[in-house]
């Protein structure tokens, strides 16, 4: 009858295991079905092209991500002391980081100024998440220590999480196309044209607010 070695791809579709694979190299999809919403499980999501060493420079991809141009970095803004970027690995779209420049470990390394700024970064970059994709939430959050789940435990980085009803279950099924590089890139001209319209906005209010 022939039905031996005889695959029915209308039948059994064979992923595009070349997609997949180079997604992979870049993006760490490859165990896109662990991707549950679990804190402690924040580790995978930054991949485990981890530095060998936690000193400053070159090894580590926060200090190397705003060294370049913004489309390379994948940087969507800088501030004076910190400044935002896409998630290499992202939970789901829009998965934000907010670090500092300054190559330090934990919350309480940042001086007042840096403080300040990262917290305004996270404002801002929630505003604009909230204007580009309409999340119905988001988890903000710091693992400080490889124990508590930092990829990268040697320069602080905040996360920003946008969520959707339902969006742990349907990530799953799309997780090994959404992060490719293409898509990235693209998210990151979305966000970066969204950021510099809510810097004008919030100008704007306060120069209407402020005084005359
Ligand atoms: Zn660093």
């Amino acid at each position: 009858m022939g039905v031996q070695n005889s695959p029915d791809t209308r039948q059994n579709p064979e992923p595009d295991l070349a997609r997949m694979l180079s997604a992979t190299d870049l993006a760490g999809t490859r165990d896109g079905f662990e991707r549950l919403w679990t804190p402690h499980r924040m580790v995978y999501i930054e991949g485990d092209d981890r530095p060998l060493t936690d000193e400053p420079g070159p090894d580590c991809p926060f200090c190397r991500a705003p060294a370049g141009d913004d489309e390379t970095g994948l940087v969507i803004a800088r501030g004076r002391w910190a400044y935002v970027v896409l998630n290499l690995y992202p939970y789901n779209p829009g998965h934000l980081l907010v670090c500092p420049y300054r190559h330090v470990c934990l919350y309480p390394d940042l001086d007042e100024a840096e403080t300040v700024e990262v917290a305004r970064l996270t404002q801002r970059a929630m505003r604009v998440l909230a204007g580009v994709s309409r999340p119905r939430g988001f988890n903000l959050g710091m693992n400080q220590g490889s124990v508590a789940g930092a990829g990268i435990a040697a320069h602080l980085h905040q996360h920003i999480v946008p969520r959707w009803d339902g969006d742990s279950n349907f990530f799953p099924v799309v997780a090994r196309t959404k992060a490719v590089p293409q898509l990235l890139a693209e998210t990151r001209r979305l966000l970066a044209e969204a950021w510099a319209r809510e810097e004008t906005t919030e100008q704007e209010s306060e120069q209407a607010t402020g005084p005359a």
